[in-house]
């Protein structure tokens, strides 16, 4: 097993500090003072088509890899951007990988597509107050009721969430004591991050 880059993999680096360099100490710092997202940065990795490195080609992605993906991360922090400067940005290319792996065409289309286009933004919310890594204990519950589901809990830490659009939500669908392994009964929802969950949808 070799871990140098390729040519490819160069080359993604490459281009990525080149977007960067136009966003300097300056800016960071005045990111750091703000406490801003750095929209500009965001709107500069979509129009580059970096947003979908690991989003299938159907859906306007380029249909790379996670290691790919993670060279992309890794030139962004480097640059000056730091953990926060990246962190505004993986939340749009890794955290909706279970619906570029699980989902639909139709969702992988209506979900992905305009997170690549830069014209949403999504957090993926798992982590709660009472829950930290042992995941499978979450409280949150979804309940069907006719044609939606409504949601009880609380979610913390969850990056991005000021500025999101969506939400891509992890909740229990059935108790952890009515289930044969404690990995059974969690669904993800994605859903308009207006605050309210009023437009909540099952993926699975
Ligand atoms: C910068 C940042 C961004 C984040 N963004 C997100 C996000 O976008 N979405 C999201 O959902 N979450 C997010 N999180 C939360 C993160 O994913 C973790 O879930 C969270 O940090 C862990 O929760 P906790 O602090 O309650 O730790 P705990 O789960 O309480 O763990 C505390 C310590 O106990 C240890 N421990 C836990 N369980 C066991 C066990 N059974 N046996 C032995 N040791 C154990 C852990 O290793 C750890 O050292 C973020 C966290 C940070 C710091």
């Amino acid at each position: 097993m070799t871990f140098r880059l390729t040519a490819d993999q160069r080359g993604i680096r490459d281009q990525i500090l080149r977007i960067c360099a136009t966003f300097d100490d300056d800016y960071w710092l005045d990111r750091d003072r703000n406490g801003g997202f750095p929209h500009d940065l965001h709107r500069a990795m979509a129009e580059g088509g970096w947003l979908g490195i690991a989003m299938p080609e159907a859906v306007g992605g380029a249909g790379l890899g996670i290691t790919e993906a993670t060279i992309l991360m890794q030139a962004i922090a480097e640059s000056g951007a730091g953990a926060s400067g990246a962190s505004a940005i993986h939340m749009n290319i890794f955290g909706l990988n279970p619906v570029v792996k699980f989902g639909t065409d139709e969702q992988r289309a209506r979900m992905l597509g305009p997170l690549i286009a830069g014209d949403e933004k999504a957090c993926f919310a798992v982590t709660e107050p009472t829950t930290g890594l042992d995941t499978t204990r979450l409280k949150t519950m979804a309940a069907r009721q006719g044609e939606r589901y409504v949601v009880h809990g609380q979610k913390v830490w969850i990056s991005t969430a000021q500025v999101a659009d969506k939400m891509l939500l992890l909740a229990r669908t059935t108790r952890r004591e009515d289930v044969s392994s404690p990995t059974e009964g969690l669904s993800v929802f994605y859903t308009d991050l207006d605050r309210n969950f009023v437009d909540v949808r099952e993926i699975e």
